[in-house]
């Protein structure tokens, strides 16, 4: 690889996002386990202060199990509006230095600083000036990871987090990746993960060991990927624009449905929150997705495109209720019903939105 090939790129990611914006703002609740989530019976945790992490609270953890683990547990609704707005300061922070910037959701972003504004060569130097930046003009702690591709940033940021640096530099890349247990790998989920151990794959060197045929056999197109970055190799580029692909809504109920008006009935509710999303960001789209997760966990989903943008309840639920003839509803119980909207009119909107959590509405 010639020096001229070589990125630097940065992966800053905020800490306990939505956890730390509700602790700056509220002191009664600094030094507290709280988390922002439903605190409903099949309400999901969207983010854990780092005190509430130390009972082994995480996000994405139903919120009923979280209770089990600390039962003097704050809830706070979360604001997404408010994390928002700090989103934006945090991404202005980013463009004095690049515009090569790729959100990855609203507390995460990559830089590539190859070339910069400010003509600083150290992307360590930069990385720091942000991370001081943001704890300056939001009061929040950032964690920076540094290396030259996005794989290895990602990783590095987390790697001492939070509040945290650090760097990872072509001569030590292989070495660090062959000693990282493979649940760190960025791209590799927990599923992944165990089916990995199942093969005797544990760490970065164990990867390695395996043949580009092997890992493919296994894992199917991912092979590839996970067959390079045990070769601490990633050649994806930093993407600036990330257009929205689709907006949706979607509902857990407290109890599963059984009755088919009923369902009718909570499916024109989501459709309304829909379209008030849609109306919000004056976004629409002509692909309408039906989505329908039954108590037994089996998911099913069922798509039209239309036409035309569809404007209103009454457009989306005309479709929707085209798509549930599809569907096997009758002597079925419904956990989970959703609604998304793709095809979208929004080729020039740059605006991200990663995230689709989906809370009770208790
Ligand atoms: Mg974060």
């Amino acid at each position: 690889m010639g020096t001229s090939e070589i990125r630097k790129i940065i992966h800053i990611d905020m800490d306990a996002f939505f956890a730390s914006v509700e602790q700056r703002d509220n002191p009664a609740l600094r030094g507290k386990p709280v988390v922002v989530g439903g605190s409903g019976d099949r309400g999901v945790i969207a983010a854990a202060s780092y005190e509430a992490r130390k009972y082994g609270i995480r996000s994405a953890m139903p919120s009923k199990i979280a209770l089990r683990k600390c039962p003097y547990l704050i809830f706070i609704r979360p604001d997404f509006k408010k994390y928002r707005d700090v989103s934006n300061q945090i991404r202005n922070i980013f463009f004095e230095y690049t515009d090569l910037v790729e959100p990855l959701s609203l507390d995460e972003a990559f830089l590539d600083v190859t070339e910069n504004k400010i003509n600083l060569p150290s992307a360590t130097l930069i990385a720091k000036q942000i991370k001081k930046k943001i704890k300056e003009q939001t009061g929040l702690t950032a964690s920076a990871g540094v290396s030259f591709n996005k794989f290895l940033a990602k990783i590095a940021s987390d790697y001492c987090k939070p509040d945290g640096f650090y760097a990872v530099t072509p001569d030590t890349a292989e070495d660090f990746v062959e000693k990282l247990p493979v649940e760190k790998f960025f791209g590799i989920g927990k599923v992944i993960a165990e089916k990995m151990h199942r093969l005797h794959i544990k760490n970065g060197y164990d990867l390695k060991q395996k043949s580009r045929r092997f890992l493919t056999a296994h894992f199917g197109k991912q092979g590839n990927y996970f067959y390079d970055i045990s070769r601490a190799e990633d050649k994806r580029k930093v993407n600036p624009y990330r257009l929205r692909k689709s907006i949706g809504a979607e509902r857990t109920f407290p109890e599963d449905i059984f009755n088919i008006e009923e369902i009718y009935d909570r499916t024109e509710q989501i459709a309304d929150k829909l379209i008030e999303r849609c109306n919000k960001t004056e976004t629409y789209g002509k692909t309408l997705t039906l989505k329908v997760k039954y108590s037994d966990f089996k998911q099913i989903t069922r798509s039209k495109t239309v036409k035309t943008e569809m404007k209103s309840t009454e457009e989306i639920m005309k479709i929707a209720e085209e798509l549930m003839k599809q569907t096997n509803l009758t002597g079925n119980s419904v956990r989970l019903i959703g609604l998304s909207v793709a095809n979208l009119d929004n080729k020039v909107k740059t605006e991200t939105e990663a995230f689709q959590l989906s809370f009770d509405f208790k």
